[in-house]
């Protein structure tokens, strides 16, 4: 084994053990590395102290459209798109640390709930840029507050209002409390 393959080796392990740590499911860490199935599943083990769980990556665009995940979605992709601009990080690199900053904000605006899962999981914040990637999304203006959010591809966005300023009659006081929290980093970063 050439030293530079030794390189990318310990780049990858690296790589694969911030992604377990995020939560990120199996198929993702095939994807972003060069270690073998056998390999990750170790590092997976060894890690979280469990098996890797088993199944479908959660493909649906359509989650990304319903109220709260839109939002959190959102404030994810600020961040990402941030970190894009004005770093030179890769993209998985930016990825990661545009998820552990969504995960900061996130548990920020979750009093008393610190140990529920967070709305937006590693994995589906990297499906959401493989959709970006594909055009199958695209970020709309809101008429009402200015701000960019996630919506459909090829949607008419002329008269597009965002998920903060038309939530859903079900929302309740503690989650428009976040979403206001969320509409502030989404415009500081727009
Ligand atoms: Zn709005």
């Amino acid at each position: 084994m050439s030293s530079k393959s030794v390189a990318r080796e310990a780049d990858d392990i690296l790589l694969a053990s911030d992604m377990i740590r995020l939560g990120a499911r199996l198929q993702v860490l095939q994807a972003e590395t060069s270690l073998s199935y056998d390999r990750l599943a170790r590092l997976y083990r060894e890690i979280q102290q469990a098996s890797p769980p088993k199944g479908m990556l959660p493909y649906s665009v359509d989650w990304f459209m319903t109220w709260l995940p839109n939002i959190h979605a959102t404030l994810f992709y600020s961040h990402y798109l941030y970190l894009r601009e004005h770093t030179d990080s890769t993209n998985i690199r930016a990825l990661i640390n545009a998820y552990r900053l969504y995960l900061e904000q996130a548990d920020a605006g979750r009093a008393g709930e610190p140990n529920d899962e967070p709305v937006l999981s590693f994995t589906r914040a990297w499906m959401l840029l493989r959709f970006f990637d594909s055009d199958m999304l695209q970020l709309a203006s809101c008429t009402q507050c200015s701000g960019g959010f996630i919506s459909h591809a090829y949607e008419p966005v002329e008269n597009y209002i965002c998920a903060i300023c038309r939530p859903p009659p079900r929302a309740g006081k503690t989650r428009a409390a976040t979403a206001r929290k969320s509409r502030n980093s989404v415009r500081a970063l727009s």
